[in-house]
């Protein structure tokens, strides 16, 4: 087991240990948010034919040097239409945005720029074979834009339907427990005895496994036994792809979810060098993944956003750019000091906002990490490097959350 280690470090190990990809087919219209299983291939050029993209006349170049050129009419192109007349020498076709460009035309003269009478029409603007879409111009056939780990955003669901795909191949979404520890939580809905307080971490955890494209299982809360939490570990790892728990893994006597891990798990790390969220520890729970989170809401929520969001995205097969993720890394420039930690990355709630050229960013609440309405008041994270703080007016990496 590695103690104490960099954030960095916490990725590489806990990446070596990726949930298993499977995949589903789903129709194209229920595929919103989720992730390519695999390549997806263009099954036609796109456009499939040279197009016009304007309203207008289709021309031929040289007809329209001069303003006030009168050409004769001999048809109609629209969009959809079978037959499409020629256009020779001193003629115009009427044409539609998105129909098919006549054989003999090279340009399209808009709409505007023009004036019909009895049988012909007078050209008084610029025939532009720019108007003309080319056939293949955005895509040809066999073509892959959309790759194996992409998420599937409204304009890539549109591109998938360009390409001819009413079906696509996406990555189950992994099921993952949520187990929440602690002699103190009551579920809420529920009736608080004295010095209990309402349980959230399973519910935060839960959509935020959601929102990475998993499917959290969330199991009764977990008092403080070790046979209890044996019991459920035990399930978990037989049903689901992963286990997250919270609460337990500090140096407390009643730290049960380290302790068990310990002496019957296999932990690969424990602690991060980081704040908030120092404790968490990763390892196998009988070969299922396991992430041990720390109770307070604000660590918790933290620690899945720099770690546990990362790794799913990578083990289903998304890239940074393309993936599903909680958050963007940028440069912001502070309105106030920052006090860093020491040995620790340092990852304070700010609020980030554009004035001017510039990402601004503050702070408003209590930055204790047992403070979750501070997660909800602001929208970001510094990123302090250990021993480092920051005055007015520096510049320091940030993460802008979703
Ligand atoms: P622990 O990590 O178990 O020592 O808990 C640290 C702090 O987080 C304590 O104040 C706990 O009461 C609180 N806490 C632990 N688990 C939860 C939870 N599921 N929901 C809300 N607060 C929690
Ligand atoms: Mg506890």
């Amino acid at each position: 087991m590695e103690k104490g280690v960099s954030l960095e470090r916490a990725l590489e190990i806990a990446n070596q240990t990726p949930i298993e990809r499977y995949q589903e087919i789903l129709p194209l219209d229920q595929a919103t948010g989720r992730i390519l299983f695999d390549d997806l291939i263009s099954l036609v050029d796109d456009p499939r034919f040279d197009n016009s993209a304007m309203d207008g006349w289709a021309v031929r170049e040289a007809d329209c040097q001069e303003s006030g050129a009168v050409l004769r009419i001999v048809g109609t192109s629209q969009a959809g239409s079978a037959e499409v007349p020629l256009v020779g020498e001193g003629e115009a076709c009427s044409i539609m945005t998105g129909a098919p460009i006549p054989e003999g035309a090279n340009a399209i003269v808009m709409i505007e720029d023009s004036t019909t009478h009895d049988g012909s029409v007078t050209i008084n603007g610029p025939a532009r074979p720019g108007f003309i879409r080319k056939r293949g111009e955005n895509l040809t056939e066999g073509e892959r834009p959309l790759r194996s780990g992409n998420i599937l955003t409204p304009s890539a669901i549109s591109l998938a339907a360009t390409m001819g795909h009413d079906t696509v191949s996406v990555v189950r979404p992994p099921s993952i427990a949520v187990i929440g520890v602690g002699d103190e939580l009551t579920p809420p809905g529920e009736p608080l005895s004295e010095n209990s307080i309402y349980e959230s971490n399973t519910f935060g955890i839960s959509s935020l496994v959601k929102k990475m494209g998993g499917t959290p299982r969330r199991s009764a809360l977990i008092r403080d036994s070790i046979e209890d939490l044996r019991k459920a570990l035990d399930e978990a790892a037989g049903s689901c792809d992963a286990i997250i728990t919270s609460g337990g893994v500090s140096m407390g006597e009643w730290d049960i979810v380290r302790q068990i891990m310990e002496q019957e798990g296999d932990i690969r790390f424990w602690r991060i060098m980081m704040r908030p969220g120092g404790p968490p520890l990763f390892g196998y729970w009988k070969g299922t993944p396991l992430f041990g989170l720390p109770g307070n809401p604000v660590s918790s929520h933290v620690v899945f956003t720099v770690l546990v969001a990362p790794w799913m995205s990578k083990s289903m097969g998304s890239d940074e750019a393309n993936g599903s993720s909680m958050a963007n890394r940028v440069r912001v420039t502070m309105q106030e000091p920052l006090k860093g930690a020491p040995g620790k990355l340092c990852m304070r709630r700010i609020s980030i906002r554009q004035e001017g050229n510039n990402l601004v960013a503050s702070t408003s609440t209590h930055q204790g990490s047992g403070n979750i309405h501070s997660m909800v008041a602001h929208n970001g994270l510094s990123l302090l490097p250990p021993d480092t703080s920051c005055q007015k007016g520096d510049t320091i990496d940030a993460l802008w959350l979703f």
